[in-house]
């Protein structure tokens, strides 16, 4: 899950690249609205076992390309570590150790959604250390677009891999279930705090200053709250009306996504107390006036 439709859909990837001496990136095979040109994929490390960071969402057609991959980096898989527990990132770990070896697999745990993955899952979770020849992985907790989401930064390049809090194209959706803007804002500053030079996304293409881009991203989300209240200052309005204000510029092709974005803000604003609900309506239906 990443981002909106016209934006991505554009852009195509090779299928494996290397991005770095020790990244090699293996595309999942699974472009689309949310997805962009598919989910990044990540080989790490520089010897004959490495890290498989992420794993796409289990389409047949990935593990061919991961396989060469493989061959091109002249290693087999030590282990897999995923980002988050979405379909696209969880979804092929089972196909990968069914063709590759039964590897561990480990990820920050997140009940209720696991278990959906029948995978032998290893807990792992902040300040987590995971190692191999060439490359160290340490694990940032990073919720906001999913309430597991763990990135992590290879230490011998101050790199980061960000998965779907900082993208290589478009903006990060912030889902109504297991998504928290403000959850989101704070694990952006924590990233910022690492001072990441590259940024490997887990959609779209490697991002060469990463302090840059999660600035852009933490002014972005700032310029639209600051926006959806001072429509708001006009009186009560419901979520279509503040959209089609902040994003009159926008096709309304886009309103529909527009509107889980300004929905994420105004939950966190309600969470704040500056906006509130003035009927008891489900927040996207919801009438919203300031507090
Ligand atoms: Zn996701």
């Amino acid at each position: 899950m990443a981002s909106r439709p016209p934006v991505m859909m554009g852009l195509s990837l090779p299928d494996v690249d290397t991005w770095s001496d020790r990244v090699v990136v293996a595309l999942g095979q699974n472009p689309g609205a949310f997805t962009g040109p598919g989910t990044n994929t990540y080989l790490v490390g520089t010897g004959r076992r490495r890290i498989l960071l992420d794993t796409g969402d289990g389409r047949d057609a990935y593990l061919p390309v991961l396989a060469r991959a493989l061959e091109e980096a002249r290693c087999e898989i030590q282990e897999i570590v995923l980002t988050h527990g979405h379909p696209d990132h969880i979804g092929g770990a089972a196909g990968v150790r069914g063709r590759f070896g039964e590897v561990p697999v480990s990820k920050r745990p997140w009940p209720g959604v696991d278990e959906r993955y029948e995978l032998p899952l290893t807990a792992v979770d902040d300040g987590a250390v995971i190692e191999t020849e060439g490359a160290t992985l340490r694990a940032v907790h990073a919720p906001g677009h999913a309430e597991d989401h763990l990135c992590f930064v290879l230490e011998e390049e101050r790199a980061l891999f960000s998965g779907d809090n900082v993208l290589g194209v478009g903006t990060t959706v912030i889902p109504g279930r297991g998504g928290d803007l403000g959850d989101y804002l704070r694990s952006l500053e924590r990233l910022l705090a690492e001072r990441p030079g590259a940024i490997y996304p887990a959609h779209g293409p490697r991002i060469e200053d990463g302090v840059a881009k999660i600035r852009e991203y933490i002014d972005h989300r700032h310029e639209r709250e600051r926006q959806i209240l001072a429509v708001l200052e006009s009186g009560p309005r419901r979520i279509g009306s503040v959209v089609e204000v902040v994003y009159a510029a926008y096709p309304t092709a886009l309103h529909a996504a527009a509107g889980q974005s300004v929905c994420a803000h105004l939950l966190k604003l309600e969470r704040e107390g500056r906006v509130q609900r003035l009927d008891p309506e489900e927040p996207l239906e919801a009438t919203w006036d300031l507090v």
